[in-house]
């Protein structure tokens, strides 16, 4: 925990992460008062296919209350709900890609936007998974390119924009790796197609991926 962290809990006692409510949330399943919301993807909706990533597991819609959590554990210092976010990825990951990964990345920030922020919060993510899971995490992919925001921009302009935009971390080697990819957001899937090809082509065996949540507009691939 951060020691901004420390000071806003003196400020403002734990909440729930997911939702910012008074109780707290339970195994990553989020406060009685979330719990049953509509911030959580139906078990049936929550894996998409992929191209260069074989499915993808989302656990929660990326907006209202799971919106404004995630932009607080991105820009507001709540490295802390790492921890919930974890475990609710976590179920998931168990139900839907088994046996599917042998080791757990993720889609870093760059280096400039790493030092600014003063985390990742992809690694936060990965590594909390990792911790409930008992899979090794490994430092697959650096950012070379600072490019804009993929927010800013939609369909064609968001492939383009993440193109290149990924290499190998120097003296990871991946052939063979069968790599869990993990990352906050899914949108188009843009970035984690982009993140997955540059594993398979440093030589990984399979890429899966997870993220903690999809936007609802998400469009399905044709
Ligand atoms: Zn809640």
């Amino acid at each position: 925990m951060s020691i901004r962290e420390k000071l806003l809990d003196l400020v403002f006692p734990p909440r729930c992460p997911f939702c910012g409510g008074p109780e707290q949330s339970v195994d990553g399943r989020g406060c009685p008062r979330c719990r049953d919301a509509d911030l959580w993807i139906p078990l049936a909706d929550r894996v998409t296919p992929g191209e260069h990533y074989v499915r993808c597991v989302c656990v929660g819609w990326y907006r209202d209350d799971l919106r404004a959590s995630v932009r607080r554990f991105k820009f507001g210092g709540r490295q802390g709900y790492a921890a919930e976010y974890g475990k609710a990825l976590a179920e998931s990951v168990r139900l839907f890609l088994p046996g599917a990964y042998d080791c757990i990345a993720w889609m870093p920030v760059s280096a400039q936007r790493r030092k600014e922020r003063g985390y990742d919060q992809a690694e936060l993510l990965a590594r909390a998974l990792a911790a409930e899971v008992g899979k090794p995490v490994r430092s697959l992919l650096v950012k070379v390119r600072d490019n804009p925001p993929q927010s800013s921009l939609d369909g064609r302009a968001r492939r383009d924009n993440v193109a290149g935009a990924y290499a190998p971390a120097p003296g990871a080697e991946a052939p063979g790796l069968r790599v869990l990819l993990v990352d906050d957001i899914l949108t188009t899937g843009s970035t984690l197609e982009e993140g997955s090809r540059t594993l398979r082509e440093a030589g990984a065996a399979q890429v899966v991926a997870a993220a903690l949540c999809r936007t609802p507009e998400q469009k399905k691939k044709a």
